[in-house]
């Protein structure tokens, strides 16, 4: 047998395209990714994966079911990596609509398409491989208190429409195995943070701020933990559920690296003083501004069924990751100068004005 070739949903984003990169480098599969191509998505991230020439890109929309279901069929894959989703929380506070479509919709979708490609199959070893990972976020588990972590068998309580958007394709995923027996597990991941991260999120926003001398907004008083993992790790992990997890499993993700949102801006600024000294201290550009609104207080995942059933284990902590990270955006202005012009420049987000039809 050749070896695997796998559909990765959203591999032109953030994660899709550290898996799209993971998968034809360290697995020698063959991937093809299907990308809308949104504002989050970037032709570049996948650069690296397509110069192998195991990597093609296909510009589709996943709601667009019977594209999806022609496209499976032809394509035949072993796995099916679905990711694709609107993903920023500030965002589907201003305009949750492209969430519902793309996070449920497109999730029945591609659970349609699958369905009807799997179920063609004949009997045999590639009807028992095939695998459809659906790829998820902790969010949906709402917020921890002080204590505690986040468990596979936590009830699902989310907070925001991108976490109720994913909750809501989560449990569709599941039902698409109970009902239909199609061979689907859930993962569920902690925030990710490292390199082509699209400049709206916390960690690329606040180091190219802080590059630029601009203001570091810090949503209410910082004190709102994440628990961090390296977007390489999240992408080994994914790799080794699509094929090992037990059908219908849920899988959590996460690097046991909480920090407040203060810490993890501090850590910023101190990293690129060292590296990149300015002339005042760069936490002295930190400025607290208002809160998100429904800002879920803690996360914090227990990874333990991941690695004790599947062996996997975090290479990296915070503070190399970190490092890595911040040295990726200053070794590649070329990447992130351009979205910082032209796609997103760091204007506020999610207030929750009623969006506009
Ligand atoms: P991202 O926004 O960087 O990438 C999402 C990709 O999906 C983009 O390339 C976009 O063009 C594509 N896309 C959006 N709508 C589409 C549509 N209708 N059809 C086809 N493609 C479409 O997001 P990310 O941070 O890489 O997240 C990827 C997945 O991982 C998401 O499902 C997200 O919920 C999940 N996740 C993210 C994190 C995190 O910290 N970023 C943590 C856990 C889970």
């Amino acid at each position: 047998m050749g070896s695997k070739k796998v559909i990765v949903t959203g591999g032109a984003g953030f994660i899709g395209s550290a898996v799209a990169r993971h998968l034809v480098l360290d697995d020698d599969a063959e991937v093809v990714v299907v990308d809308k191509m949104t504002y989050a998505a970037n032709r570049a991230n996948l650069a690296q994966a397509e110069a192998t020439g195991r990597c093609r890109l296909v510009v589709e929309d996943i709601c667009d079911q019977s594209v999806m279901t022609e496209l499976v069929a032809t394509e035949q894959p072993d796995q099916i990596l679905h990711l694709a989703a609107e993903s920023h929380v500030d965002r589907s506070i201003s305009g949750p609509r492209d969430f519902i479509e793309t996070n449920v919709i497109g999730t029945y979708s591609m659970l349609e398409a699958a369905r009807s490609y799997w179920t063609g199959l004949p009997e045999g070893d590639a009807k028992d491989a095939f695998r459809f990972l659906h790829v998820s976020t902790d969010e949906v588990y709402g917020s921890l208190g002080k204590d505690g972590l986040f468990h596979e068998t936590t009830p699902y309580d989310p907070s925001s429409p991108y976490s109720s958007s994913k909750a809501a394709s989560d449990h569709l995923a599941k039902a698409w195995f109970r009902t239909y027996g199609l061979p689907v597990v859930v993962s569920n991941c902690s925030n990710n943070y490292g390199p082509y991260h699209f400049p709206e999120k916390l960690i690329p926003l606040v180091i190219l701020n802080a590059l630029e001398g601009k203001t570091l907004p810090v949503y209410g008083d910082g004190s709102n933990i994440r628990d961090w993992l390296y977007v390489e790790d999240h992408a080994r992990a994914l790799s080794l559920i699509a094929t090992k997890g037990r059908l219908g499993e849920t899988y959590n993700v996460g690097g046991r690296n909480e920090r407040t949102n203060l810490q993890v801006v501090e850590t910023i600024c101190d990293e690129l003083d060292r590296i990149v000294p300015a002339a005042t201290p760069r936490r002295e550009l930190i400025k607290f501004v208002t809160d998100r609104p429904g800002h879920d207080h803690r996360y914090a995942i227990d990874a333990t069924k991941l690695e004790t059933e599947l062996g996997w284990k975090a290479q990296e902590n915070f503070d190399t990751g970190l490092r890595k990270t911040v040295q990726w955006y200053l070794d590649n202005e070329a990447w992130w100068m351009p979205l910082r012009k032209s796609v997103y420049s760091g204007e506020r987000l999610g207030l929750a004005e009623p969006q506009k039809t």
